[in-house]
Formats: C-alpha cells, sequence, structure tokens
C-alpha cells in the first residue's frame, strides 16, 4: 500500500519505503517477522519523527476493532488501534469512564499510551497510567503479554513504539460520571501566579489558556463533576474573572462550534473531557505544538520564566495550555514520579520560525527539569534526557533485551538514545 505521506500537522514527510495494514494478528506477526525494519503508525498526530521509519510502516487500522468491557471489573480490553472516541460511548452507555481524556478523542489509544499522553486534572494522571496490561507484537515476530506484575510492565507501557507493535490494550475504568464545563475569562495573571493551586485545583479538570501577551490570562476552562457538590458556577468574580457570556474556542477569534459544549450544560464525560467534538474530524491541522513538565512545586517560577521571554513567544504562537498531570510510576512518562505541570505551545505552522523559539525555552525552563512531550516538537539532548529520567538507563536495557538487532529504532530513537 502507498505509504502514509506525511503526519497529521504535516511538518513531517514520512520516509517509509511501503504501509502494511495487516488484517489480522497473524498478518501482522508475519509482517513484522520478515522485515528488518518496522514501526508502528497510529493516527499520526504526532509533531516530529517519533513515528518515522525508513523501513515499513504498520498500521492497525485494518485489524478488528473491538472493546470488551467488563462491568464488574471495571476494566475493558480493546485492540490498539482504537482512538478513544470509538468506544467511549459505549463505555457511558454501560456506567462505565475513563479518568481522563486528552483534548482530542480521535487519537489512537496505542499511540497516545506510547507518548505518555495526558489531559488535566490535578488528581488525574497521564492516560498511560490508566493501562493495566497490553500485548506486543515483539521483533521476531513473536508474542508478549504484560501486566502490573511484570518488572518490565512499567518500561513498557509508555514505549515511543520502541519495544513492538502494540495490538491490545487492558485500560482501568471508573463509574460514569457527568461533567459541567465553564469557561472564564481575564484572569488576573498576578492572580494566577499568586493562588495557582488553588486555580489548578479548581475543578476536576483545568486548563488554562495564555497568549503569553501581557494583560490578564485569556481563558480558564473549568470542567467540573455534576456530582463534586461544589458552587455550580463559580460566585460571580472568582477570582476577579469573568464568566464566559458564550462558548469559546482556546484560539481568541476562532469559531467555537467544533468545541465541547460549555456554559454548564451536564453532559457525559467523553463529551466534555476533550477540547474538541468526536463529531468534528481536523484530518489535518495547521499548527505545531511543544510542551513541557516540571514538577507542580516549580510551576509559578516556571511560569515566571516563561513570561519573562513573552515577546519572543508571543509572535509565533497560537495559543499556550497550562495543564496538571499527577505523578505515576511508568519509566518514560514525563510525569514519572512527580506530580506535574506541563506548559503546552499550539504553534503558528513555520518551523524555521518556531525552532528559535523552542531552544530558548527549553533553556529557560532547564533548571527545572522539563521534561519534553514526546511526540511534540523538541530538541531536548539525550544527555539531559538522561538524567530528566531516573529509568532512562533500565529503558534502554529493555529496549536492547527486547530488540537486540534494533528492528523497531528509527532515526528519533536514535537521537534520543544513543547507542
Ligand atoms: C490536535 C492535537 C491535539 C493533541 N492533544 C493532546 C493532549 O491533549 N494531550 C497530550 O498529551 N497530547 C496531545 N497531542 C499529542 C498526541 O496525543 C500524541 O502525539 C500521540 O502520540 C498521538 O497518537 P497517534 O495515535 O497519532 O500516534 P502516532 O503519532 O501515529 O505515533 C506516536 C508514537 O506511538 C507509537 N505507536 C502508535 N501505535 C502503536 C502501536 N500499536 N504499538 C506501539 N507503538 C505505537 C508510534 O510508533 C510512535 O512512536 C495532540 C496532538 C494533536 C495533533
Amino acid at each position: 500500500m502507498t505509504p502514509a505521506a506525511k503526519n497529521w500537522a504535516g511538518n513531517i514527510t514520512f520516509g517509509a519505503r511501503r504501509l502494511c495494514v495487516p488484517r489480522s494478528v497473524r498478518e501482522l506477526r508475519e509482517t513484522v517477522a520478515a522485515s528488518d525494519a518496522v514501526r508502528p503508525l497510529g493516527t499520526r498526530h504526532s509533531f516530529n519523527t517519533v513515528a518515522d521509519t525508513t523501513g515499513d510502516h504498520i498500521s492497525l487500522a485494518g485489524l478488528p476493532r473491538t472493546a470488551d468491557i467488563d462491568v464488574p471489573g471495571r476494566t475493558v480490553s480493546l485492540t490498539a488501534g482504537l482512538a478513544y472516541g470509538e468506544f467511549a460511548a459505549e463505555l457511558h452507555e454501560r456506567g462505565l469512564a475513563l479518568a481522563n481524556l486528552g483534548s482530542l478523542p480521535h487519537i489512537s489509544v496505542a499511540g497516545a499510551v506510547a507518548t505518555g499522553t495526558h489531559g488535566s486534572g490535578v488528581g488525574n494522571r497521564s492516560l498511560a497510567a490508566a493501562v493495566r496490561g497490553l500485548t506486543l507484537v515483539t521483533a521476531d515476530g513473536g508474542t508478549r503479554t504484560l501486566g502490573r506484575h511484570d518488572a518490565d510492565f512499567p518500561g513498557a507501557v509508555v514505549s515511543l513504539g520502541a519495544l513492538g507493535v502494540v495490538t491490545s490494550l487492558d485500560l482501568d475504568l471508573v463509574p460514569a460520571f457527568d461533567v459541567r464545563q465553564w469557561v472564564y475569562e481575564d484572569l488576573p495573571e498576578a492572580t494566577l501566579t499568586a493562588r495557582f493551586d488553588e486555580v489548578m485545583a479548581a475543578a476536576y479538570s483545568v486548563s488554562v489558556f495564555t497568549d503569553w501577551r501581557p494583560g490578564p490570562v485569556g481563558q480558564v476552562w473549568l470542567k467540573r463533576r455534576a456530582d463534586d457538590g461544589g458552587p455550580d458556577p463559580m460566585p460571580a468574580g472568582w477570582l476577579g474573572a469573568r464568566l464566559a457570556d458564550g462558548p469559546r474556542h482556546p484560539v481568541p477569534g476562532m469559531p467555537a462550534g467544533n468545541c465541547t459544549r460549555q456554559q454548564g450544560v451536564p453532559g457525559p464525560w467523553f463529551r466534555r473531557l476533550p477540547h474538541f467534538r468526536m463529531e468534528f474530524t481536523p484530518s489535518n491541522g495547521d499548527e505545531l505544538q511543544s510542551e513541557y513538565f516540571v514538577a507542580r512545586r516549580d510551576a509559578v517560577a516556571a511560569y515566571e520564566a516563561l513570561a519573562r521571554m513573552r515577546e519572543r513567544i508571543a509572535p509565533v504562537l497560537q495559543v499556550s495550555e497550562i495543564r496538571t498531570v499527577a505523578a505515576d510510576g511508568l519509566w518514560l512518562s514525563p510525569a514519572y514520579g512527580r506530580d506535574s505541570v506541563a506548559f503546552h505551545f499550539t504553534w503558528a505552522p513555520d518551523a524555521d520560525a518556531v525552532a528559535p523559539v523552542v531552544a530558548r525555552i527549553e533553556e529557560a525552563l532547564a533548571p527545572f527539569g522539563a521534561r519534553p512531550h514526546w511526540g511534540k516538537v523538541f530538541t531536548t539532548a539525550p544527555e539531559v534526557l538522561r538524567t530528566l529520567y531516573p529509568r532512562y538507563a533500565d529503558f534502554e536495557a529493555l529496549m536492547a533485551r527486547q530488540d537486540p538487532d534494533g528492528v523497531f529504532r528509527n532515526r528519533f530513537l536514535d537521537r534520543c538514545f544513543p547507542r
């Protein structure tokens, strides 16, 4: 089949010699066993070369798409190519939910998990932390199933596609819940920095959007559980911000029609936790993205470091989003071992203009041990990555054991984990 030419954002032209779309796990295993260079491909939503290869791309799009729900056990076992939005409604109908979702429901579960994708919430961990088991096709065409009791498991979840092709995933679920979403505007910047923890803990999931220009912070999106018992909406004049008088898009001036319902209309978790509606399917995007995770205790100092370079950031930025991610124990998770704040940047689609700003942000955030999002634009050097991830060497060893001939390696892995 013709190779998938580009990623979603169009900034990466893949170098794959062919795109394989096996119709069964058996065919997938035969394809991997016969290839000297393979890379699993999800929904192509990453912004760097993490998914690229000069060998064979393998898509799971041709495999059966199933989600087996165990209601009493509160788990779902799914084929890894599914996107979150494809099975969320069924979970809800069965009285169950995922604890959290990212901003876009169209992203494949396997791809999201492989890069440590996350939503927001001081009590919410990355989406990968919901994984309780997985099965992958290994370089020799065999299969390996891992669960939380396996020593390699914490290294095999956020795996960057380096260990094999994940074919199925078991996820933890929680009881279904409803969410009301409110958008507040013009939070004074001094209030955000003075009461940062209070702002970020004001709802189940909180996102702060800013363009870094001087003045108040653009928007605060509060996604409140309908059963949280708190004031709804917040009392008038909450922290000096103003309740939006209509639906909003995170990028000022963009139409809000593609965004999930706001203004406190209650709805199921999967229709409120993402920012964008499943029915709206963006096939490509005119943007680049970067994101950096620091410990939550460093959030305000990191914010101020970024604010000091606002003149550099603002001209090439569409919007920034600030979220919280609770700590997990997955070796390559950007929230490994520390409750984190993630500073996200949606850039203009101009790689040359963005690159020096990204480099400058990495310098500014270096004192905070900022970990880059694996699926977004970054330049962090391998010797720095090694210091940022306490289990970096363990992951290197796991890669070497699991894939001794480097069948799953690519340019990205060679850069981040040089041999
Ligand atoms: C509009 C938009 C919104 C986003 N919002 C968020 C957000 O809210 N939070 C956040 O954290 N990130 C976000 N991201 C980033 C995105 O979640 C990650 O880049 C994610 O990895 C994309 O998943 P994918 O299926 O597209 O994977 P791809 O980009 O196709 O691949 C990513 C990695 O996953 C691996 N992979 C894919 N499938 C498999 C498999 N079956 N087995 C093993 N490895 C596999 C690939 O080899 C590659 O290493 C967003 C991206 C976009 C474009």
